[in-house]
């Protein structure tokens, strides 16, 4: 066993008992118990004689049997087996995958707001409510945008929201535009989100050096184009150099440009979207400002707006009453409605206010400083083994490829699936669509320099791996429970609850 092996074999079973006890799910037994209920403390009532009949059940519910220490092994356990953010670095690019504080669990627990009823009046809510609106200002202050809502549920929503007020402001201007313009780095909700809206997209070619450039926006941008959806840095990592030069154009023509804000975590503290042209744009906070996502978590995708777009804006939105507190206000009558039941995910709001507040301008900064250094330390240190597509200094997050490993028979996939042996998260692959093979790398700001070195170790280990013994790439993770899934069927008709076999 080699020394990388070795240390992903620890790495992956974690304390270094790997036992695995058989029957793992089939545990409860009739009558153990894990927990003891308190006494009852209303009077008993026969239920036969107050609930309607339909509300009664004969039978006990099938629930499994356990006691405590079997139920807390048993979650442990399998809460071992999951990547996280707590055991390692998890590079997943695009995704701003950054270690969340604990101070963020801590205060979205607080009982205030994680116990507030969605329906509570206003007057018993006016603690979430200055948080919203303080939050609201302070993406609005970031960004560069006038107004902010809270409403989207992800980044997808958010996005969603954005093209419907797009479309909603012209028709009421009485314009009939019916395209929007992506570019074909875009992330694959772009497209969707217009099209959803019944717009045709169109999509922009990026140039040789992997951005956009004036003449091919020029050359699309008819009077028939709404809006250019735009992500900047793209997902490439690289600045859009000649973004103010493109939105003038889209401007000058009529049309609106559109923030995808995924990859802000770039430009915190140093550019704001909204100087350099944009209209509307989405945050994600769980994603830039440190909630955690994936799994299927909830995350929070708040969208930006221009003053031109604010009558649009999903009600109700947060206000402040002169002497009367906070209140929400549905007086919007150009409003794309409601977006959302109630106000959102409201401990993601609640984690990102937390982690702007104790970072401050400074350090919201010197975290988009550090995504950057980290990310062109990795690129530096990886060149020598991974071909680069657009070798140019990156932002937050940089792109390799297989290329230079075509000889082996080793693709990105095989180099993914060797990571987790090593204990990491595999990187984005196969996106942007515009690199084939591509293997995109975000460490986030988080990492120590240790943690970068111990990471370009493993991807240089796996390099040289794939040269002299090729198979032992193409056949990882060797050191995981289940190795290669058919991630097809599994993504597709996903089973996502253990099942009890019959009898
Ligand atoms: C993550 C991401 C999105 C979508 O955001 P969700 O919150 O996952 O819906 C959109 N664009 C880019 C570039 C992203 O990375």
């Amino acid at each position: 066993m080699s020394d990388g092996e070795a240390r992903a074999r620890v790495g992956n079973v974690g304390n270094g008992f790997a036992y695995e006890e058989p029957l793992l799910f089939e545990r409860s037994r009739p009558g153990r118990v894990g927990c003891s209920l308190p006494r009852l403390d209303v009077p008993e009532v026969d239920a036969h004689a107050t609930l309607p009949e339909g509300a009664l059940r004969d039978d006990l519910p099938d629930l499994p049997e356990l006691s405590e220490v079997e139920v807390v092994r048993h979650f442990t356990r399998i809460s071992t087996w999951n990547a996280s953010v707590d055991l390692g670095l998890y590079p997943l690019g695009s995704c701003t995958m950054k270690y969340n504080p604990k101070l963020n669990e801590k205060v979205a627990r607080l009982p205030g707001f994680a116990c507030a009823h969605p329906l509570q009046p206003v007057e018993l809510l006016q603690g979430f409510l200055h948080l919203a609106y303080e939050l609201e200002r302070h993406l609005a202050e970031i960004s560069g945008m006038d107004r902010v809502s809270l409403q989207p549920a992800a980044g997808a929503q958010g996005e969603l929201a954005g093209i419907m007020m797009i479309r909603a402001y012209f028709e009421h201007r009485g314009q009939r535009r019916s395209r929007i313009l992506v570019p074909d780095s875009a992330h694959g909700t772009n497209p969707s989100s217009a099209a959803l809206n019944g717009y045709e997209v169109v999509a922009v070619p990026s140039g040789e050096d992997g951005i956009l450039h004036p003449d091919a926006i020029e050359a699309l941008m008819t009077p028939d184009v709404a809006a250019l959806m735009l992500t900047n840095p793209n997902t490439l990592g690289l600045f859009e150099s000649n973004i103010a030069r493109i939105t003038e154009i889209v401007h000058a023509r009529g049309g609106l440009v559109y923030g995808d804000g995924a990859n802000l975590n770039a430009l915190l503290g140093i550019a704001r979207p909204g100087d350099l042209g944009t209209d509307v744009m989405h945050f994600n906070l769980h994603k830039t400002f440190s909630t955690p996502h994936g799994g299927g978590g909830p995350g929070a995708g708040p969208i930006g707006v221009k003053n031109t777009l604010a009558p649009y804006l999903p009600v109700p939105v947060v206000c402040r009453r002169d002497g009367a507190g906070y209140d929400l206000d549905y007086d919007f009558p150009r409003s794309i409605g409601r977006l959302h039941a109630n106000f959102g995910n409201v401990a993601m709001a609640v984690r990102a206010y937390a982690y702007l507040r104790s970072l401050g301008p400074d350090g919201l900064r010197r975290c988009a400083e550090m995504a950057v250094l980290n990310a062109n330390y990795l690129l530096a240190r990886l060149r020598p083994a991974y071909h680069v597509p657009y070798d140019r200094p990156v932002m937050h997050e940089c792109v390799l490829s297989d290329q230079r490993l075509e000889s082996t028979g080793v693709t990105t996939i095989d180099v993914a699936k060797r990571l987790i042996d090593y204990g990491y998260h595999p990187p984005t692959i196969y996106f942007p669509l515009i690199v084939h093979g591509a293997l995109m790398i975000e460490p986030t700001e988080s990492e120590s320099i240790e943690g970068l070195d111990r990471f370009v170790e493993a991807l240089l280990a796996i390099e040289r791996e794939a040269r002299e013994n090729p198979d032992l790439v193409r056949s990882a993770p060797h050191h995981t429970r289940r190795s290669r899934l058919d991630e097809t069927r599994a993504a597709r008709r996903p089973v996502l609850r253990w099942q009890p076999e019959d009898g």
